[in-house]
């Protein structure tokens, strides 16, 4: 259990796969007829797509959606090449010769990175795939209402290009009862119908939660196969995927009246004794958690006290006997009874940040049936 960590590291990360992937076939049976893609942007949100992919695809996954294209290069090699990888931010500016190279399919997301692919198209004897963004509302990234116009006008601006599938972002979908979901889901049923037919991607993982209308043909979740709660507020039907464990460094007693870390914000009401553990900010463990968080040891929760340091966290274990917390325990940050959103919930952020922040310094362990 709270064993002596052999490595060196300061922290234990477990990231369950197994988890993960039931994850996917819960959203999945969810979605009925309905596909389901994996979102693994920003390397699977900190949780490794290298690993996290692999793992989903042979629970059946065949769609997987990256931000940047480097992020696709990366992933392409360890999926089968059954496996489509979707670039979500589209095509820099000179890059179509290496995208199509890679064979990963683009999101395009302007009148321009469209001529551009289908300038790529030329003389190949074969339709290149690609997504086709509309902007339903959010004003990030997609065609707008008068790009969709010209288009339009134009029967031959898709020459040479298969539309895989017609796409949009929610803005709002972690908030049912938000009015801009329907306005934008109405939005983008009218944006189809001035594109090529195709079949269409709308869902987030909130997005899953609001209804069959917002389904489509493909939902791209990322979150809730990590363990994030899709629907805020409400049980979470997802399984916790992470697990922190930072390792106590050294105890000691702090007399009452002595204070605690940097700017000596803590002042111990009474005797107390205070562990060290090393995990700090540079890990990801949140500055803003500080005098906030908590971590635990088995059932009993433990205050962090003090700030957070870039290396280090100071935590009150007067509630356990003094050989309970002996250097090389591992405490827990992250866990199935402090998940990833009550640790956001105390910093004042989303889970997706604590889960994209997650540090490089931990030492990774992957729970997976199937070892690679
Ligand atoms: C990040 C992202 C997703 C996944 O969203 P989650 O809320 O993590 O499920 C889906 N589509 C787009 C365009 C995204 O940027």
């Amino acid at each position: 259990m709270n064993s002596i960590n052999p490595t060196n590291a300061g922290a234990l990360l477990t990231i369950d796969l197994d988890a993960i992937c039931s994850n996917w076939l819960v959203l999945k049976a969810r979605l009925s007829s309905t596909d389901c893609a994996a979102v693994v942007k920003a390397d699977a949100y900190g949780l490794g797509a290298r690993r996290v992919a692999p793992a989903l695809y042979r629970v059946g996954c065949r769609h997987f959606f990256v931000a940047h294209l480097g992020e696709g290069i990366d992933l392409r090699p360890v999926l089968p090449a059954g496996a489509a990888i979707y670039v979500m931010h589209g095509l820099p500016p000179g890059a179509e010769a290496e995208c199509a190279a890679h064979g990963l399919v683009p999101v395009l997301n302007s009148l321009q990175q469209i001529d551009a692919w289908r300038a790529m198209t030329a003389g190949r004897g074969q339709k290149l795939p690609a997504i086709v963004q509309v902007d339903s509302g959010m004003a990030r990234l997609g065609l707008s209402a008068r790009e969709l116009r010209q288009l339009s006008h134009n029967p031959s601006a898709f020459d040479g290009i298969a539309v895989a599938f017609v796409m949009s972002h929610l803005a709002c979908a972690d908030e049912p009862d938000h009015p801009a979901n329907a306005a934008q889901l109405a939005s983008f049923v009218a944006s189809r119908r001035m594109l090529p037919k195709a079949p269409a991607t709308f869902a987030n993982s909130s997005g899953i939660f609001l209804g069959p209308a917002f389904h489509f043909d493909l939902a791209r979740p990322g979150a809730a196969l990590y363990g994030v709660a899709p629907v805020p507020g409400q049980p979470n039907p997802m399984q916790p995927v992470v697990r922190l464990q930072g390792k106590v460094m050294q105890t000691r007693i702090v007399e009452a009246g002595a204070a605690v870390g940097y700017s000596l914000s803590w002042v111990a009401p009474r005797a107390s004794r205070i562990a060290t553990v090393s995990v700090g900010y540079a890990d990801g463990y949140l500055r803003s958690l500080g005098g906030r968080g908590s971590a635990w040891l088995g059932k009993v929760a433990l205050p962090l006290v003090g700030r957070v340091s870039m290396d280090t966290i100071t935590i009150d274990v007067s509630a356990l006997p003094e050989d309970a917390t002996l250097p090389g325990t591992l405490i827990d940050l992250l866990s199935p009874h402090h998940t990833v959103d009550d640790v956001a919930t105390c910093a004042g952020t989303i889970g997706y940040e604590i889960l994209t922040s997650l540090g490089h310094r931990y030492q990774r362990h992957y729970k997976d049936a199937i070892p690679v």
